[in-house]
C-alpha cells in the first residue's frame, strides 16, 4: 500500500518534493532513481552492511564471512569508525570492501544542504583515516536522498548506491529464516543485499538474525549459480 501510494504521488508529479522521502522503496527507486539501484552484472550478487563498525557484532559478521569464503562491503559511519578505528581497519584488512553511510545517522531530508556535505565529508575522511582505504560508495542512513544528496557524493568523490533487497534484519522479530525470506522476496540475478552488522539503529541483539542468515543465504545465492562478494566486483 506505501509502495502503490507513493508511485501513485510520483506519476502526479510529486517527485521534485517527493523523490527523496520514496526512493528507499524498491519499486518505486527503479522509475525515479535507475542509477542508484544497484542491479549489477549477472552472475553476481553484492553483499553488503550497513551502521557499524561495532565491538559487539561486526566481528561475528566478519568471522562469520570469513568462514563460509565471502567478501562484502561495509557502509560505516564516521561517528561509529572514531569510536573503534582499529575494528574498522580490521574489517579493511580482512579483505572486506569499506564504504561510506554518512557520519551520524540522521535522514538527509533533516539537514540543511551544507550540513549533508559537511557531514558526508567527516564520515568520508574518518574511514579513509582508519583503513588507510580510499572509500568509492555513499550510502545515506535510511537509504533516503535529498537533492543535496548527489551534491554531496560528488563533492565527496563517492557514487551514491543504494540496495535492490533487504533482510529487514533491526526488527527484534527477525530470525534467520525471516531474513532470508525477506531478502529472497527480490533476490535478482544481479541484486544487491542489504543487511546490518550493528543493531545501533536496530532494536537490541538484531544483528544475530543476519548473522544467522548469512550461510543459509550464500547457499542460495551460490545454488542459483551466481557469485556473491562486495559490490567493487559489482560491475556498476
Ligand atoms: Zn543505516
Amino acid at each position: 500500500m506505501r509502495v502503490r501510494t507513493a508511485a501513485a504521488l510520483a506519476t502526479a508529479g510529486f517527485v521534485a518534493h517527493a523523490a527523496p522521502s520514496v526512493t528507499a522503496l524498491p519499486p518505486v527507486r527503479r522509475r525515479v532513481a535507475p542509477a542508484w539501484h544497484a542491479v549489477g552484472a549477472p552472475g553476481h550478487v553484492a553483499l553488503t552492511f550497513d551502521d557499524g563498525p561495532d565491538p559487539v557484532s561486526t566481528p561475528r559478521v566478519v568471522d562469520e564471512l570469513d568462514r563460509l569464503g565471502v567478501k562484502a562491503t561495509f557502509f560505516m559511519l564516521g561517528s561509529m569508525v572514531r569510536l573503534s578505528p582499529g575494528l574498522a581497519a580490521e574489517v579493511a584488512a580482512a579483505g572486506h570492501e569499506v564504504a561510506v553511510h554518512g557520519d551520524v545517522h540522521v535522514s538527509e531530508l533533516w539537514r540543511s544542504p551544507g550540513a549533508v556535505v559537511t557531514d558526508l565529508l567527516r564520515a568520508r575522511d574518518a574511514v579513509a583515516h582508519a583503513t588507510g582505504s580510499t572509500p568509492r560508495w555513499f550510502r545515506p542512513p535510511y537509504g533516503i536522498v535529498s537533492s543535496a544528496g548527489p551534491v554531496a557524493a560528488r563533492r565527496a568523490g563517492l557514487r551514491l548506491v543504494l540496495w535492490t533487497t533487504w533482510g529487514r534484519d533491526w526488527r527484534a522479530a527477525a530470525t534467520p529464516s525471516s531474513v532470508v525470506a525477506d531478502v529472497s522476496r527480490d533476490l535478482c540475478d544481479g541484486a544487491t543485499v542489504l543487511l546490518h552488522d550493528s543493531d545501533c539503529t536496530s532494536d537490541p541483539g538484531a544483528w544475530r538474525a543476519a548473522v544467522g542468515a548469512l550461510q543459509p543465504l550464500t547457499e542460495l545465492v551460490r545454488a542459483r549459480g551466481w557469485r556473491i562478494g562486495p559490490l567493487a566486483e559489482h560491475g556498476l
